[in-house]
């Protein structure tokens, strides 16, 4: 039910650019919503295209997560709906790529997101789920993402060397644990763009699953030109092609994430 538990946050988080992270924060967030959950997108990437691709203009982008962690702004002058029923953004522009530099000297430089997240504003939101669609680096940025989070997805593109980035976010994880988020697990590794006609994809997905086991969902999301196609109508692929593989897969993917917290679908 709403609000009867604190939400669950997730940080979508991997280093590297382009393997998936802002189309799995749109998309499963969408995909929750539609589940009847309330979901929280905050986009923490000056690049803002999760802001973009949920159809916030850049006119209405005057206050954004950057107020919200460095500025001490409200929630509610921050948070704003969606098209989509019961998802809510907090959406991002060009502010935000001043502020690893801007928090450096902060002395809870990495606890600003954390901080923003608890404040008693975020209460009657009665959000089940906070997503966080990090920047393509490990920074300060997606560090402060990390603190704030309970679990960390991590979106892994099916190509060669894959893997091997990983190590990298395994590292900063464990140091983000020993100093200040002891709890933070890994929520999973879902494999994106998929394309069950290459050897490559089929390749990585069983190193995947050898090297991580239980780690990586059992939902593997396949290579989609709807995928790629939605944002730019400003649309989740669930409203712009709903019966897409992409939009059964994120679905899929929704379905596994609830089910595990025994958040069962609150409509049908
Ligand atoms: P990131 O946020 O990690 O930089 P994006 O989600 O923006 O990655 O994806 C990079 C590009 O790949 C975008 O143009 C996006 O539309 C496209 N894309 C992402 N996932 C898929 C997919 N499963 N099938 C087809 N295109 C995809
Ligand atoms: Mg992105």
């Amino acid at each position: 039910m709403s609000g009867t538990q604190p939400a669950a946050i997730i940080a979508i988080a991997n280093q590297k650019g382009g393997v998936g992270k802002t189309t799995t924060a749109i998309n499963l967030s969408a995909a929750l919503a539609e589940l009847g959950h309330r979901v929280l997108l905050v986009d923490l990437d000056p690049q803002g295209n999760s802001s973009t691709g949920l159809g916030v203009d850049q006119s209405d982008r005057q206050v954004s997560t950057y107020d919200l962690i460095l500025d001490g702004a409200s929630p509610v002058s921050v948070v704003r709906p969606t098209r989509v029923e019961g998802l809510f953004i907090s959406p991002a522009n060009a502010d935000l790529s001043s502020a690893d530099i801007e928090i450096v000297s902060s002395e809870r430089r990495s606890f600003l997101l954390r901080d923003a997240l608890r404040q008693n504003e975020m209460e009657p939101y009665g959000f089940d789920y906070i997503f966080i669609d990090c920047p393509p680096s490990l920074s300060l940025l997606t560090v402060n993402a990390l603190v704030a989070a309970d679990s960390v997805l991590v979106p892994l593109q099916s190509e060669f060397f894959a893997l091997e980035g990983l190590s990298q976010l395994m590292l900063t994880i464990r140091e983000v644990r020993q100093s200040a988020n002891p709890n933070l697990r890994i929520e999973g590794v879902v494999l994106t763009m998929y394309d069950v006609r290459n050897n490559l994809s089929q390749q990585v997905e069983k190193d995947a699953r050898e090297t991580l086991g239980e780690l990586v969902f059992k939902t593997v999301i396949p290579r989609n030109v709807r995928l790629s196609e939605a944002p730019s109508f400003a649309l989740s692929v669930l409203q712009y092609d709903g019966s897409s593989r992409g939009a059964e897969s994120y679905r899929a993917l929704a379905q596994e994430i609830a089910g595990r917290r025994g958040l069962p679908a609150r409509k049908e």
